[in-house]
């Protein structure tokens, strides 16, 4: 249909954790943004749960108080996608999520404009090897580009990316994405274009606050979708005043329909594993992959690793076992059906897979066992007692992002 723009490749997260290639050749990418207070831990967990089941592939998280980053450090190791801080105004903010453990970073140029922490935050993420996004907002352009182009034109956004990769030049940072959003469709699809010309870092595609559905969609398809059938686009994000997981829906269902990425059939999700872990997270599901894959089950099933927090995080699969004690915890759409020994999970998984075939989820949910919920409940509350509650070891890092997100008294009196 098109041939696609050839771009630079940079790698969102690092195996064996959640990774995600952008630009080059690896696939497109559909990102989305919580709507979570990030300090909020659980609640936050279960929307990027959700979105990575609506086929979210990267997953951002404003960091916009240090309470934030503190949860970032928490969040971070039980995210089964990779997680990016969205940075404004506070770039000590952006070196604190990079200590929470983030895959990656947006720097919003418009509202960070020291050369010096822009600096600073770019050889940090050199040594740590992330990459960030420069994104650029129509509606938070700098004043002084906006005043030198007449407004928020395609040129006057590009001029702000490209003075953002000035200062990572300086520090020989290259490890980039690049965005220039608008509300206006025609200007974002203009400023895009000109931005393919004048780079090859991998672009990340979106009309910014283009509003609830149905206008939302539309606006976003026509910009995100125009790009892309022009070959210019690594990663797309729709920005809806609505539950995320319509965002990451219509990302997935444009790609498809553009036949950018494969329809879906066997979703199979699995956490990252953790600290809580109680097993092999990656042989399970690799074993679960290998027995399920060939079956032709339509069904997105999540493989947990801990009966503590597993069957909440992954509420909205269809359905999903989670360790604890030496058995499986099946649950279906969150709801623990069956438990069984720890030896016969996958096993379990298939049949329990091949019932809602046959059955359906409603029907599955009524005949679960008598006693599973209790049983899984007791699992994690002995787990928890056991384990407590710091299992990954957030609590150092905080310690940590206290000391860096405080402003010195200088900065506080500057500001
Ligand atoms: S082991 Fe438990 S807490 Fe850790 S990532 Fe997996 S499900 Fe989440």
């Amino acid at each position: 249909m098109y041939e696609r723009r050839t771009t630079r490749q940079v790698r969102v997260g690092r195996p064996p954790g959640p990774n995600v290639p952008v630009g080059g050749d690896a696939p497109i990418s559909v990102q989305s943004m919580t709507t979570t207070k990030t300090a909020d831990v659980e609640g936050t967990l279960a929307q990027i749960y959700a979105l990575a089941s609506a086929g979210c592939d990267i997953v951002r998280c404003t960091c916009n108080e240090e309470a934030a980053a503190e949860g970032l450090a928490q969040i971070v190791p039980r995210s089964p996608v990779p997680i990016i801080a969205d940075i404004h105004f506070q770039y000590r903010l952006a070196l604190a999520a990079m200590e929470a453990g983030v895959q990656g970073l947006r720097l919003n140029p418009g509202n960070i404009r020291k050369g010096e922490h822009i600096k600073l935050v770019a050889s940090e993420a050199k040594d740590r090897g992330l990459p960030i996004r420069i994104g650029v907002n129509a509606g938070s352009l700098d004043p002084d580009i906006a005043e030198q182009f007449g407004g928020a034109t395609p040129e006057a956004l590009v001029a702000s990316a490209q003075r953002e990769l000035e200062y990572f030049g300086e520090v020989g940072f290259e490890d980039c994405k690049i965005s220039v959003k608008a509300s206006n469709v025609p200007t974002m699809i203009n400023a895009y274009r000109l931005l393919s010309e004048t780079v090859d870092y991998p672009l990340h595609l979106g009309v910014t606050e283009a509003g609830p559905p149905p206008a939302g969609l539309v606006k976003s398809t026509a910009g995100i979708g125009t790009l892309l059938s022009e070959g210019i686009g690594d990663t797309i994000r729709y920005s809806l005043t609505a539950d995320p997981v319509e965002e990451a829906r219509a990302g997935r269902t444009l790609l498809e329909s553009l036949g950018l990425r494969e329809r879906k059939g066997l979703d199979l999700i699995a956490c990252p594993s953790c600290g809580r872990a109680e097993v092999d997270v990656i042989r399970v599901a690799n074993d679960a992959m290998a027995a399920l894959q060939d079956r032709n089950i339509p069904l997105q099933v999540a493989v947990m690793g801990c009966v503590v927090n597993g069957p909440g995080e992954a509420r909205e699969a269809d359905l999903g076992i989670a360790a604890g004690r030496g058995r499986g915890h099946l649950f279906v759409k969150g709801h623990v059906v069956r438990v069984v020994p720890e030896a016969d999970m996958v096993e379990a998984l298939v049949a329990e897979a091949e019932r809602i075939m046959e059955e359906g989820i409603e029907a599955v949910i009524a005949s679960a066992d008598a006693g599973a919920e209790a049983e899984a409940e007791a699992a994690r509350a002995e787990l928890l007692a056991e384990q407590g509650v710091d299992v990954n070891h957030a609590g150092e890092k905080i310690e940590r992002i206290r000391g860096i997100a405080e402003p010195t008294p200088v900065e506080l009196r500057s500001s």
